[in-house]
């Protein structure tokens, strides 16, 4: 059965206590978040599927064994005991909520199968999290009307946002093979830059690494070739989010971009957090679209009623930055921006709507990038070109330091959450990367005997 993307449940309930009693009152993995992700336990060669549930993880090989469930849990069940999570994914929404709602039963207080499911808890401090799933193709949007104003204004102060934006959900099709887990250290890219319009291009290392606050968007089950999907469908198709950092190369970026658009300043790295969060424990966040009375009508295949009241979600995403020297000093890491993915201009629907239109095929597992998401104000600008308005102005970091691009050593942590006005919250995690030199041989510096314009 399809419930409207608002529908609330017995899983959704504030009151839920668990027999696991770190998740009680856990900001991150209470019981009525329980996410998705994959795992080794120590000393295994095996990645598992498991899900979350407080300070430990169900491993779902080992729950299998148990024989707990039929029908459609007993059908997930079945698919989360592969190394990845794609079989599951493929499977309907109705079947990750099957399994849902089995195990928010099993793990509440007084359940028959404590026992069973004891026996297959993991604490994720003995764990080293996975890729979650192989992920196949990876699209990167541009759905903060915010964002692409004040990047805009950056190059085009008069014009900031182009006459397509409010019609036309934007993005480019980037690269799943250099996805990493949170965890991984990013090299620092070198890449043609054009520091001087009138001498030739020079490559090196950059010095205009940047992050990006994204969220990502698992496919769930399949879309196919020339199968267009409807707005009233698309959320089926959506399987769950997670933080993603679109790493970004500013200076070779600017160089490069004209006239196909990002390639290598984006395709070094982009990192995931490891846990996907259902859309089905996102219900209780949803909210209204936000759109100005200005703007221009939704085109038909891109509206549906429910999308207007509902479409959007209201997931918390924070942005921290952490230097060698404040660790070594042993000092936080500062907070650089919050803001909300419910301000973007296209819901996740519009885009998986969108990107079928042309009978473009989606698969289980495939990842969409929101794009950059930025608030109204300024300190909720979700990447450095933002904040430091293109590298011209410096932020303070710490009473040592200002940055206006990123250095070696410096550590970004995005951190996503989602809490309600009943006061009910879910975290989805962080996704952390350090940032190292790049040590690949220097090309010797470009002259004029070596190139001419
Ligand atoms: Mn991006």
């Amino acid at each position: 059965m399809v419930h409207a993307i608002n529908h609330l449940n017995e899983t959704h309930q504030m009151g839920l206590e668990s027999w696991v009693s770190s998740a009680n009152g856990h900001d991150t993995f209470p019981i009525q978040n329980l996410p998705y992700g994959v795992f080794k336990p120590a000393g295994h060669q095996q990645a598992r599927c498991g899900i979350a549930i407080g300070d430990y993880i169900i491993d779902m090989h080992k729950l299998s064994s148990e024989g707990l469930f039929t029908g459609l849990a007993g059908e997930a069940s079945k698919a989360l005991t592969d190394e990845t999570l794609n079989r599951f994914m493929a499977l309907s929404n109705n079947a990750a909520s099957a399994i849902r709602l089995a195990l928010s039963q099993a793990l509440r207080i007084g359940s028959q199968h404590k026992n069973a499911l004891t026996r297959a808890l993991v604490p994720m401090t003995d764990v080293a999290m996975q890729m979650p799933c192989h992920i196949g193709d990876y699209t990167d949007f541009y759905s903060s009307i915010h964002h692409a104003t004040s990047v805009g204004k950056l190059f085009r102060p008069e014009n900031p946002l182009l006459s397509n934006y409010k019609w036309i959900p934007i993005a480019y099709h980037g690269r799943a093979s250099s996805i990493y887990l949170s965890g991984t250290q990013v090299t620092r890219p070198k890449g043609q830059v054009s520091v001087d319009s009138n001498q030739p291009p020079l490559l090196k290392p950059t010095e205009r690494l940047d992050y990006e606050v994204e969220l990502g968007v698992f496919i769930g089950e399949n879309v196919s070739p020339f199968d267009s999907v409807t707005m009233t469908h698309a959320e089926q198709h959506a399987f769950g989010v997670c933080m993603l950092n679109d790493w970004s190369a500013r200076d070779i970026q600017a160089w490069e971009y004209q006239p196909l658009g990002p390639f290598l300043s984006k395709n070094f790295m982009s990192s995931i957090s490891p846990w996907i969060i259902s859309s089905e424990a996102l219900r209780p966040f949803r909210t209204a679209m936000q759109r100005e009375a200005q703007d221009k009508p939704t085109m038909d295949y891109l509206f549906c009623e429910q999308n207007e009241q509902h479409g959007a979600l209201d997931i918390q995403m924070e942005c921290y930055l952490s230097t060698a020297q404040m660790r070594q000093n042993k000092q936080p890491a500062k907070k650089l921006s919050q803001t909300s993915f419910k301000h973007s201009f296209w819901t996740i629907a519009q885009m998986i709507t969108h990107h079928t239109v042309n009978g473009c095929g989606l698969t289980p597992g495939d990842l969409l990038g929101s794009g950059t998401q930025s608030g109204a104000s300024p300190d909720e600008a979700g990447s450095l070109l933002e904040l430091t308005a293109g590298g011209k102005q410096q932020i303070t970091i710490s009473d040592a330091e200002k940055r206006t691009f990123l250095q070696d050593g410096d550590e970004i942590e995005l951190r996503g959450f989602c809490q309600n006005e009943s006061g009910l919250r879910i975290g989805l995690g962080s996704v952390i990367n350090r940032i190292i030199p790049n040590h690949s041989p220097q090309q010797p510096k470009a002259t004029d005997e070596h190139f001419s314009l």
